[in-house]
């Protein structure tokens, strides 16, 4: 695989400031809330112009929430969304429609995604359409075909349907159907989780080059940190709804900072059969995001728990150059008590 282009300015195309989202729980169509599920909890991070920043933790951790959140496809509780400097989060949805042009998706199942009654053409000729992108059918046409040539299609595919397509040519369809309103940037909700190994790198190259020939922004969704490493430019890690550690690729492969981060890395092959890595294997279930528990919501599972973790949640800090993380382990005041434990 390719490596990702290096990102193009310093200006924040999205800005996402302690995004919460709960979902209430009733326990009968006329009963009144019991609780809720706290499936992101005050989570904050940027996406610069032409980069990649990659969500990660294991499933359930809220990562595909805040994907559909910063959509709009679910209203968030709390928090603030911010595209190219408009606050997008508490606008009408018919203020928010121009806008969506800009910010698409590309979800884990194609087949699910595509309409199965429309042949390609169609399904790429909505988008460009409903935005008013183009004046006449010959500009239509013109358009149309550009995108199969981006997305490496024949052009002749386009009179065909979805179940004539192998899972990572509907995929690419997929992506194809994201560039039609020329969006800027696209959310890949585990866009190749369910495709096979050689197919996955095929994909993850078409977004690379896509990303630098169009400059794209790209919030990369996925629990699998393998593929991750080829396509990012830096790392945000999600436990049970919030942001454990933030930081550029190369910084937290060789040296994460949060014994979470840790774990999930331990766990990701390494090419190279001479360098072992050792496993760390978490005890415990992932915590029900009902009952977060109290302090550091990781110290359940954590190797390094100490007394402080279970009744103090920890702040994201800098520890290293471009590199946050939430852990007391690397709050300078705590360190003589953490060794100590
Ligand atoms: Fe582990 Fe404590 Fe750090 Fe949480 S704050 S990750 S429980 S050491």
């Amino acid at each position: 695989m390719t490596a990702p282009p290096a990102a193009r300015t310093d200006r924040p195309l999205l800005e996402v400031k302690d995004l919460k989202k709960h979902f209430p729980i009733r326990t009968g169509f006329f009963a009144g809330i019991s609780g809720y599920v706290y499936a992101v909890d005050g989570v904050s991070f940027a996406i610069r112009r032409g980069e990649t920043l990659s969500l990660v933790g294991e499933s359930g951790c809220g990562k595909s929430t805040v994907g559909r959140t910063v959509l709009r496809l679910l209203e968030p509780t709390a928090g603030e969304v911010w595209l190219d400097g408009q606050r997008i989060d508490d606008i009408p949805l018919r203020r928010l429609r121009p806008l969506r042009r800009r910010m698409q998706v590309v979800f884990q199942d194609p087949f699910s995604s595509l309409n199965p009654r429309l042949k390609v053409r169609e399904i790429l000729a909505e988008p460009i359409t409903n935005f008013g992108l183009a004046s006449s059918a010959s500009e239509l046409d013109d358009r149309i075909a550009d995108l199969m040539d981006k997305v490496r299609l024949p052009r002749d595919a386009v009179n065909r349907y979805p179940h004539e397509f192998s899972g990572g040519q509907r995929q690419r369809i997929g992506i194809a159907r994201a560039l039609a309103p020329g969006a800027d940037l696209i959310i890949c909700d585990e866009a190749v989780s369910a495709l096979d190994v050689s197919v996955k790198a095929q994909i993850v190259n078409l977004l690379s080059d896509l990303q630098d020939e169009l400059g794209l922004s790209l919030l990369f969704i996925s629990h699998d940190l393998a593929i991750v490493e080829h396509i990012t430019h830096r790392v945000a890690v999600m436990y049970l709804g919030k942001i454990v550690e933030i930081a550029d690729k190369r910084t937290l492969f060789a040296a994460p900072k949060h014994p979470y981060t840790e774990a999930l890395l331990s766990a990701v092959p390494v090419p190279d059969p001479t360098t072992r890595r050792n496993r760390i294997i978490l005890t415990g279930d992932v915590p029900s995001p009902i009952r977060p528990p109290s302090g550091c919501r990781f110290h359940t599972r954590c190797p390094h728990a100490f007394d402080r973790c279970k009744v103090e949640e920890p702040a994201l800090r800098t520890v290293a150059p471009g590199q946050v993380a939430a852990c007391h382990l690397h709050d300078p005041a705590a360190q003589p008590v953490a060794r100590a434990a």
